[in-house]
């Protein structure tokens, strides 16, 4: 009886594991898929000199607002 147990509780833990890997892996899957949205869906703002629309990621952030480039940081905003 004892050994019918056992053989239960080892299925039930070969069972288990491959669950935990298989939702392991589910969600490593569904998190590389949301990386291509969350780049896509990135804030894009426009420059405070030029008005050129920049990702957030790639320009520069000033108190007076936010820039394309440093060099229309130091321009600063346009009159
Ligand atoms: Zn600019």
């Amino acid at each position: 009886m004892s050994k019918v147990l056992l053989f239960i509780a080892v299925l039930l833990g070969i069972w288990w594991m491959r669950r935990v890997m298989s939702d392991h892996g589910g969600a490593a899957r569904s998190h590389e898929a949301e990386q291509p949205p969350k780049a896509l869906g990135e804030t894009v703002r426009p420059c405070a000199h030029c008005g050129v629309h920049v990702p957030e990621s790639e320009g520069v952030i000033d108190a007076g607002g936010f820039y394309c480039s440093d060099a229309h940081r130091r321009l600063g905003p346009r009159a």
